[in-house]
């Protein structure tokens, strides 16, 4: 029997966080991504006739784990979080790394380790439902801030994302995109995919809609922080020696200043 792709909701919690239900239809299993909040997740997942059964974590930040628990509590769900932050992971079960993976039911995700914002940070690549759950490491047209890693750690953790097949959909921790794209324009002014982009965002959002998922192969066109390699931000941010990790580590510095 093939396997269907995931359902998968995107609730609005807290006040610009993203946590995500993913619903086999075949078995019922259904997993909460990133809960902030176990009650909105709890009452998402009636609303839809889903009982949740797992919980999936990208990063141990509260707004990521905060539901973990309270999840747990009312429905005996299986915790599942990166290897590394098995410590900070409230209610783990199930620690995973990049050489195990994880599998949903017959859905396989791969594991990511992208540490850079966090020591510990994953992220969970569906690659059957063309969905990467990427937490707080890379937003639509920006990218997490460096709490716990370095430049380079953070670019080569972006690469890795990057690196996902362009029909991706990046399911990301945060509604930040119009921030991101005010930002973004004063980075890449001559871009125009990025200008046009911006446009159809603030005029989205205008509207109240969100602006997530975002598809990986329009942010390679517009995101400043994937193109950090790329000829015009490289000669503009990169220094005499046109150094993409220096170049990356630039753009971070004047976002965290904007
Ligand atoms: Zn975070
Ligand atoms: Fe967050």
């Amino acid at each position: 029997m093939p396997v269907s792709e995931l359902d998968i909701a995107v609730i609005p919690l807290l006040k610009d966080n993203y946590g995500y239900l993913l619903h086999d239809p075949d078995s019922g299993t259904t997993a909460a991504v990133d809960p902030s909040e176990a009650q909105p997740m709890l009452d998402a997942a009636a609303a839809r006739g889903w009982k949740i059964s797992h919980v999936l974590n990208t990063h141990h930040h509260n707004d990521h784990c905060g539901g973990n628990l309270g999840i747990k509590q009312a429905t005996g769900a299986t915790v599942v979080g990166p290897a590394y932050d098995r410590d900070r992971i409230p209610g783990i079960d199930i620690a995973v790394d990049e050489e195990a993976g994880f599998d949903l039911a017959r859905h396989h995700a791969r594991v990511l380790f992208i540490p850079g914002h966090t020591s510990g940070h994953i992220a969970f690549h569906f690659a059957g439902s063309n969905a990467v759950f990427c937490g707080d490491t890379l937003f639509s047209i920006g990218c997490g801030r460096m709490f716990e890693g370095t430049p380079q750690q953070m670019w080569s953790s972006l690469c890795k994302l990057r690196a996902l097949p362009d029909q991706t959909w990046i399911y990301c921790g945060h509604e930040y995109t119009e921030a991101n794209c005010r930002f973004a324009v004063t980075i890449d002014p001559e871009n125009r995919d990025l200008a046009e982009f911006a446009a159809a965002v603030k005029h989205a959002r205008a509207q109240g809609e969100k602006t997530i998922p975002s598809n990986l192969g329009i942010e390679k066109f517009c995101n400043p922080f994937l193109r950090a390699d790329q000829p015009g931000l490289l000669e503009k941010f990169g220094g005499k020696g046109r150094d993409p990790v220096a170049a990356f580590a630039a753009i971070r510095r004047a976002k965290d200043s904007f």
